[in-house]
């Protein structure tokens, strides 16, 4: 469905520049813009994945690297089309990296009341976009998350957080729990895995969910060997999120396995995946989780008192939850996270 887009202003003559995004691109009449997902239209900007939805599924929030927000439970998780970033090991470049202008025209629209009914017929805890970048529609991110909160859904987005101030201050109002994948901390590091120049944003925009819009916030972090391995960037990603997100957010070290561009770097080596998670740990980290290799004994949440586990994951849907209301069942702390009563 074609619908006029948010987060733009008129530039020059018939040109506009995008704001939604940080590539901010100037875009002239009848171009498209970088993403492919957005064109200029007589000097207005269209549009054209609103309601696109190209992948739909019924999953348990872990598969959304949420681990202490309500786990154990099921959500709508919904994937579009289009990308900001050009990661070249992304494992959903079909969605990401298609022909947007092409395939947008075999995918039938639906409307955010179609998908908000879908989550409660399925008992669905909440709506989760995540599978391409959401930004790319963030239109129809944003009618169905208000939808979905005034029917008493919870939200969440998986994101890689390089949207402008303004566009991200608009989803957050109706966002309550965001997975932020942070590529590294290092300019070189995004540029090799991402093509991306400028990441102060991401970065503030992080802060901004925890401290500004008191979201639920858990970062993911892809090691990729060779481009963001190194313990000097484990120890500043982790250091970042102790001061700007707070001890308790959790951090996924996540195992990379060759695709695309980089089929060639090897698979994650279990070891390096451990010993960066004592690194995050070190750094005063709580709840650091390894990622993408079920039943490791790192992809359980420990109370951080009694040391007892709380929540234990054999694969993502099989979550045995030993707490309540919170609480872990031994001990009776509290626990960080948004749980179910
Ligand atoms: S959302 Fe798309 S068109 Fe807008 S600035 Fe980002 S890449 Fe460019």
């Amino acid at each position: 469905m074609l619908k006029n887009a948010l987060f733009w202003e008129p530039y020059m003559k018939d040109s506009v520049r995008c704001f939604l995004c940080m590539r901010k691109c100037i875009i002239d009449k009848g171009q498209w813009g970088w993403c492919q997902t957005r064109y200029n239209q007589d000097g207005q900007l269209i549009t054209v994945t609103y309601g696109k939805v190209a992948l739909s599924s019924i999953s348990p929030i872990e598969t959304k690297h949420m681990y202490n927000f309500f786990p154990g439970s099921l959500w709508l998780s919904l994937g579009g089309l289009g990308c900001n970033f050009q990661c070249h090991g992304c494992q959903s470049w079909g969605l990401s990296h298609c022909d947007v202008k092409e395939v947008v025209n075999k995918i039938h629209d639906l409307s955010p009341e179609i998908v908000v009914k879908k989550a409660l017929r399925n008992g669905c805890k909440g709506i989760a976009f995540s599978h391409n970048e959401p930004t790319m529609w963030l239109e129809f991110v944003l009618d169905v998350f208000k939808l979905a909160k005034s029917e008493g859904l919870s939200t969440c987005l998986v994101t890689n957080g390089y949207l402008g101030s303004k566009a991200f201050d608009a989803i957050a109002e109706y966002t309550d729990g965001l997975c932020i994948d942070v590529k590294g901390s290092f300019m070189e590091s995004y540029t090799r895995i991402a093509a991306v120049t400028d990441i102060n944003t991401i970065f503030s925009n992080a802060s901004d969910a925890k401290r500004k819009h008191a979201m639920h916030v858990e970062v993911v972090t892809n090691i990729i060997p060779g481009y963001n391995s190194s313990e000097k960037e484990i120890k500043e990603i982790a250091s970042w999120m102790f001061a700007e997100l707070g001890k308790d957010t959790p951090l996924h070290l996540t195992r990379f396995f060759p695709y695309g561009e980089f089929k060639d770097v090897v698979p994650t080596p279990v070891g390096l995946l451990e010993k960066s998670r004592l690194l995050a740990m070190k750094e005063g980290l709580n709840y650091v989780y390894i990622g993408n290799i079920p039943g490791h004994l790192s992809a359980n949440t420990y109370c951080q008192k009694c040391k007892k586990i709380i929540i234990k994951r054999k694969e993502y849907d099989e979550v045995e939850l030993n707490l309540k209301n919170g609480h872990c069942s031994n001990c009776k702390s509290l626990i960080f996270g948004r749980f179910s009563l």
